[in-house]
This record gives C-alpha cells, structure tokens and sequence, in this order.
C-alpha cells in the first residue's frame, strides 16, 4: 500500500489543508525525508525542485512546532534568492491554511523597516535571505535565540552566490543546540564540505541521482548557425500560441534577455513581460505573479533570476543558449513537466555550443534528438565577428580535449598596415547559410 501523509504522522491541522491545495500522496522524497527529520537528527536532503522538497521539510517541522508560540522564531529557513524565499513563504502560507503557525518571507532589495514589521506582531518560521536577515538581526528587529530548527535550503546556489561568509556569521549568533537540514540540488564536493562544517552525523536522503532531469520532459534541440537566427526561429516557433502556451526562455545573460524581449515583444502577439538580473525587484516579482496568473505567455529569464519560480503548466522551455554551468540545463528544463504536466523543453545551439551539448548529453545520460529548422525561418549569414567568436570558442574545446592542439583559428602573422584579427581556415559551413541547412545530418 502506498504510504499516506497520515502514515507519516503530518498533524491534523495541516492533513485538513493538503487535499484541498492538490497534495494526495507524498512525493518520493516526502516519504523519505518527513520521517528521519522527525527523527530529530541532522539531514542531508539532495532534491531538485520539482521534487516537492520543500514540503519534505516543511511538514514535519509543522509537526514540531504544532502551534503558534511566544514572538520569537523558532524555525530559520535561509535560502539564497528573493524569489525562492518568497516562494517558501507563500508555500507555508498555503500549508498552514488550517493551522495558527506563523511565519515571514525576507529578502533583500525593499527597505528592511517593512520587513521589521512584519515581524513585530511575533512569528514561528522564519524564512530569509543570509544578507537581509543579518541587517535585521543588527537593528535588533529580530531575535534569533529561540531557534531550533535551521534549514539551508539550495545549498548549492548558495555556494554559487558566495554566502558562506553570512552563513557563518549567522551560526555563531543562533542557539548551537537545534536539528540542521541542509537541502541542495545536486551534490558535489563544495556540498559535502559544507554538509561537514553545518551538519552533525547527518542522515542523506536522496531522489534520483543529481543530473537526472525530469522524466517527462521531452527535450530537443536545433542546431542553429547565429544569433540572428536563434531570434527569427523563437519568433517563428512563438507564433503557435495554442501550441506554446506558456513560455519560459532562458538565456545566459541580461544583454540576450533584452535583445530576446526586444524582437518579440516587436513580432510575437500576446502580451508578455520580461524578467531578468538586472531589472528592479517590483518589477520582477510583478512579472513572475502575471505569469502565474497566466497574465504572461512568455517569461524570459536568466538561470539566477529563475530560481525558486514555481510555476505549473508551462508548455515549453526553450533554451536560446546552453547555460555556464551545466546543472542548470538540467533546473531549467525541470521548471516544465512539473506535478506530472508533460512538458517540453527545446534547445537553440550555435556551432560553438555543440561541446556543450555533448557534455550536458553525458551528464544526463540522454541523448537529446536533434529537429531541423522550419523551412520558413530565414537564416541569415553569420557575420564575420560572431563566426570569429564561434572559432575561438571551438578551438578552445579542442584545447581542452586535447591540450597540444595547435588550433585551426590563429592569426595569420601580420605584415605591417595589415588589419587584426583576420579568419584563417574558417570551416565553410559557418559562413554559408545553405550549406549549413544541407549539411546537417543525424548526430
Ligand atoms: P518543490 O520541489 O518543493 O519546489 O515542489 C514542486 C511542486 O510540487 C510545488 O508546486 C508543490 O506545491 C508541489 N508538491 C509538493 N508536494 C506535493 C505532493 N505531495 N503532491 C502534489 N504536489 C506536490
């Protein structure tokens, strides 16, 4: 028999909540993780979202707090960005519709004195980002001295985004007697030293291996020879909008994602907004709420603004690019297919991303089937400073694989009066766009 939320002993004033907001069964990594925290020991939790990891901590620890008490929290939940701290916050608030437990979402980015009140009226759960909760604590807005459950959740991410220092810094001013649940997505030896340094004899529960992406999501790729054409083939791909319903593009940087949102804000119909790093935190918090409203078609994002946004029923993910760290091919495709929605992702690469392809390929251990360009989308020639680019790229690759490659893209030596940067031995299918179309076969 499958195992229930009762099995599992979530207290009643939350198992009355759980059916009403869709939850039936635990997720593999509930009915692995609710019972050890229960336990009371420190826990090692490798789970990507989608996973339904949040909940894997958050309900028993419901269960140990039972109800609302004294104004101090006793549950610290750090998480590394504004919108997964959001998120918790308002997965709590769904969770504990039937409950008096308490609890606040800060991050960093408004003024800290609106965050101060909401504090004030006295709070269970704590949920924050390490840098505004430590200007918090330093105005004396917050006590930390009733906390005895700490959760890092997105271990990773906040290695990436170099928390430790505030981490630490917040260790040594909370009660060194409390239970440590550390949560990350995937698990690498940064993980484990910080698992070493936070966590006492740990227990690990884990999903599925650490790269495994979503099983239901259908992934393709096209290969495309320039960014030119990547905009004219999202363009042409945009246009279905039965098809392609909701919309997440992701994209390496601030710069693509504004050039992306110019082109189709100008061709593509609907209405859409743009989220992105460098856009102001109204404005990005306004954008991802259109888009779960259903507001928004198409969201553009870059991997670090697309953190803990929770959003069901998004038809595609298209990658304009492949992402610097290849982990994040494997988050950005798991924000579709979620809650069993069969989802799609699609892949755009440039000749020089191939590489990539190939490694992200053996990390998932898949391979991603490749789909030919629509007839109908112009591609452009690449022009010669992106080709140059997309060499230099290439023969970098071929460096890596093979450090005494000489490289087929070096400079010729100059003679004088002679212009920099001329192409030497530039393989023909970079620069003439037929042929590209022609020459692509299987893989
Ligand atoms: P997470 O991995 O915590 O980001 O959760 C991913 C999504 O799954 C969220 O939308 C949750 O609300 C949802 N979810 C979590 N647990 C369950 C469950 N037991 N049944 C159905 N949906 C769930």
């Amino acid at each position: 028999m499958a195992t229930t939320f009762e099995d599992l002993k979530v207290i009643k004033s939350i198992l009355k909540g759980l059916g009403e907001i869709g939850f039936e069964t635990p997720t593999p990594i509930q009915e692995q993780a609710i019972p050890v925290v229960r336990s009371g020991v420190d826990v090692l939790g490798i789970a990507q979202t989608g996973t339904g990891k949040t909940a894997a901590y958050l309900l028993p620890i419901f269960s140990k707090l039972i109800k609302a008490e004294g104004d101090d929290p006793r549950v610290l939940i750090l998480v590394p960005t504004r919108e997964l701290s959001i998120q918790v916050g308002e997965d709590i608030e769904e969770l504990t519709t039937y409950s008096n437990l308490r609890h606040a979402a800060i991050y960093g980015g408004i003024g800290w004195t609106k965050h101060a009140d909401l504090i004030k009226p006295g709070i269970d759960i704590l949920v924050a980002t390490p840098g505004r909760l430590w200007d918090l604590y330093k105005s004396g807005a917050v006590s930390l001295k009733k906390i005895k459950t700490l959760v890092i959740d997105e271990a990773d991410r906040m290695l990436d985004m170099g928390f430790m220092p505030q981490i630490r810094q917040l260790l040594e001013v909370i009660p060194v007697k409390r239970q440590n649940l550390l949560f990350s997505a995937t698990f690498n030896e940064q993980v484990e030293t910080m698992s070493q340094e936070f966590l006492v004899s740990p227990e690990r529960v884990e999903v599925a291996p650490s790269a495994t992406p979503a099983q239901l999501v259908k992934q393709s790729y096209y290969k495309v020879p320039n960014f030119k054409t990547k905009l004219n083939l999202i363009q042409h791909l945009l246009l279905d909008e039965e098809t392609f319903s909701r919309v997440i593009i992701f994209v390496r940087t601030k710069e693509n994602a504004e050039s992306v949102f110019k082109v189709i804000k100008r061709k593509v119909e609907g209405q859409k907004r743009i989220l992105h790093s460098n856009k102001g935190q109204n404005t990005r918090i306004n954008a991802i709420n259109a888009f779960k409203e259903g507001d928004v078609r198409i969201l553009i994002s870059t991997d670090v603004s697309a953190r803990g946004l929770d959003v069901s029923m998004i038809s595609h993910v298209i990658n304009f690019d492949l992402p610097q760290r290849y982990e994040d091919y494997v988050h950005r495709i798991g924000r579709t297919a979620r809650a069993n929605n069969i989802g799609e992702a699609i892949t755009l690469i440039n000749p020089a991303e191939e590489y990539h392809l190939k490694k992200i390929e053996a990390i998932i251990r898949m391979t991603i089937p490749e789909v030919e360009i629509p007839a109908e989308v112009e591609i452009p020639p690449t022009p010669k400073p992106e080709s140059q680019g997309q060499l230099r790229e290439i023969d970098r690759q071929k460096k890596i694989e093979d450090p005494t490659f000489q490289g087929a893209f070096h400079e010729k030596k100059r003679r004088p009066g002679e212009k920099k940067n001329k192409v030497v031995n530039a393989p023909k299918h970079l620069s003439k766009t037929k042929k590209f179309r022609k020459g692509r076969g299987g893989r």
